[in-house]
């Protein structure tokens, strides 16, 4: 979804309802929220509260799972500026302010996903007791879960 400087200067602010289906975000519902953006006269703010559920694999134990997650946008967008001067090339290298691009569009898509990436778990465990890992430091007290799905799929014998 994108949002034109133009629209903003017609509704400031403006309240939009976000609901869309991210590419390269693995969830198993659109990401939806309510933003609120902002014009002043250095950029655009937008504000507001996103959610999806993601589709994670554990590292665990490979299962597939899923993880509600909520997050919080408050983006900075700056107007594009060419400037020489110091103290403002500074902000531009500041993390939460981002240039907004030369066409005076607001990619709300972009910003959600980021804010999605950088909010995601970075080890993705199914739950806090998950078996996938037998308890113990010794080695041989743990077993590979790979290898116990691989057990799963040699044929019974004829001992049953
Ligand atoms: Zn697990």
């Amino acid at each position: 979804m994108k949002i034109s400087i133009d629209k903003l200067r017609n509704e400031n602010p403006l309240n939009v309802f976000f609901k869309e289906e991210i590419h390269g975000i693995d969830a198993i519902k659109p990401v939806t929220g309510n933003l609120a953006l902002t014009l002043n006269s250095t950029g655009v703010r937008v504000k507001g509260i996103i959610s999806t559920i993601l589709k994670l694999t554990c590292v665990r134990c490979l299962n597939t799972y899923f993880f509600p997650i909520r997050v919080t946008i408050n983006e900075n967008l700056i107007f594009n500026l060419v400037t020489d001067n110091a103290k403002d090339r500074e902000l531009l290298k500041n993390d939460f302010v981002e240039n907004i691009p030369i066409d005076n569009q607001i990619d709300l898509s972009d910003i959600i996903y980021q804010s999605v990436i950088l909010t995601s778990p970075t080890q993705n465990i199914c739950a806090s007791d998950c078996q996938g890992i037998t308890p113990g430091s010794n080695s041989k007290d743990r077993f590979d879960p790979r290898l116990a799905k691989l057990k799963n799929l040699i044929p019974k014998n004829q001992d049953q």
